[in-house]
């Protein structure tokens, strides 16, 4: 701003002038860096094999954004890169495949089908639901079985959205019955939107399905469970109107991930302080609507067992996220997490893979290491199907055999030891 001031001002000198001029000139050429809109050019996910760090670091400085939610040895990195950028990265002798050619027409197919009439009588679970009829679904599983369920509001996100969380109980309980506390997180990540539709759809079959499956009676009758499907509405409805691949809240148009904004290790390594980083983690522990609310949840009912859904990848986590030392549970965790990949395996035979936190790199202030380190929960991460393509955007027919995993591995988390 003080160089355009200056600018404004008359030159006396010659020296100045020309001094001026050049400045104007710079400034010129920044103008037209600024405005004229970029070559068009094709977004393309691609899978970097990690084999050489090196390979991986080069892949990951050139990326527009990073998939891959769980960086580690052995793991892939999924990344977004300019389709103008592929030959340059074989050049450097980066290997990677193509998981999709095109992200953004994977997007606009997808916003094209959304728009088309739903068929009478359509299975409510058969497609994408954004949050307002995420909402009224919890409304209506409330209204049908109000001795089982109730909703409630436990905060509201920046732009004025409920944050909403279903309760079931045994019939007629009240909330201090004896009965486990449970808590399903789904969609702090705007993009995953599985992880919304799982979170719901298992709700959906706790609260149904009570009278005539006998395992989900079981559970029904002694878990104190809380279902919160999105977690980050307003990130949620971004990525259904404007941007498909948004993952943070909307703070301030840059937004915060919510997954790094809890304050267990919070500021550590795997995330940033930069507001435009995809891992931003805000400007302090809890500076978010959002992650208040799941803290004042958690603790106000005293919550002993926890699943956050994510995608993708088809990996099962347990803390710590955030540091390679095995935390004390760690025998009863991988026994857990044993069970629950069991569990998920079973329902379709897809295998889900179970990590070990000193498997990965860190996460700083995820909701999982609260949940554990200071809730004194037992919390697992889930990221849901698929293992890869385009991992955000999942055919519709993909959401009723998630949501079989899924509540495969809340029954039997819930399971008695
Ligand atoms: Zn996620």
């Amino acid at each position: 701003m003080l160089k355009l001031t200056h600018l404004a001002r008359p030159t006396p000198t010659l020296a100045r002038v020309l001094a001026v001029a050049a400045l104007a000139s710079a400034f010129a050429a920044a103008a037209t860096l600024v405005l004229t809109p970029e070559a068009p050019s094709r977004r393309v996910a691609i899978r970097v094999d990690c084999v050489d760090p090196a390979a991986c670091a080069h892949a990951q400085a050139t990326a527009l954004d990073v998939w891959s939610e769980e960086l580690g040895p052995g793991l892939p990195l999924d990344v977004v890169v300019r389709a103008t950028d592929l030959e340059d990265l074989t050049t450097a002798g980066v290997a990677f495949t193509v998981l999709d050619p095109d992200i953004d027409a994977a997007a606009r197919a997808e916003a094209e089908r959304l728009r088309q009439p739903k068929a009478a009588g359509q299975d409510w679970f058969a497609e994408y639901r954004d949050y307002e009829a995420i909402s009224t679904h919890l409304v209506e599983l409330a209204e049908g079985a109000p001795d089982r369920a109730s909703l409630k509001g436990i905060g509201a996100s920046l732009d004025g959205r409920t944050l909403w969380a279903l309760r079931i109980h045994a019939e007629g309980a009240s909330e201090s019955d004896q009965s486990t506390p449970m808590l399903i997180t789904g969609t702090q990540h705007a993009r995953e939107w599985i992880a919304a539709m799982v979170s719901t759809c298992v709700a959906d079959r706790l609260v149904r399905e009570y009278q005539d499956n006998e395992a989900i009676r079981r559970f029904v009758d002694t878990t104190e469970l809380w279902v919160v499907p999105v977690v980050n509405p307003d990130g949620y409805q971004y990525s259904w109107g404007q941007d498909r691949y948004w993952r943070k809240n909307r703070r301030g148009g840059h937004g915060v991930d919510l997954n790094r904004n809890f304050s267990v290790a919070w500021g550590g390594t795997g995330s940033s302080p930069l507001k435009r980083s995809q891992v931003y983690r805000g400007d302090r522990p809890f500076s978010e609507n959002e992650s208040v609310a799941l803290r004042s949840l958690a603790k106000d009912e005293g919550i002993e067992l926890h699943i956050d859904f994510h995608a993708f990848g088809q990996l099962v986590l347990y803390p710590w996220n955030h540091s390679d030392q095995p935390t004390k549970d760690q025998a009863r965790y991988a026994a857990l997490g044993d069970r629950v990949a069991s569990a998920i395996y079973g329902a379709h035979g897809t295998p889900y893979r179970l990590m070990r936190g000193v498997e990965l790199y860190s996460a700083a202030g995820t909701l999982s290491d609260w949940m554990y380190g200071e809730a004194g929960a037992v919390s697992f991460t889930i990221e849901l199907r698929p293992r890869g393509g385009n991992g955000f955007v999942l055919p519709p027919d993909q959401i009723r055999p998630t949501c079989d995993e899924g509540l495969a591995a809340v029954l039997a988390l819930r399971a008695p030891r």
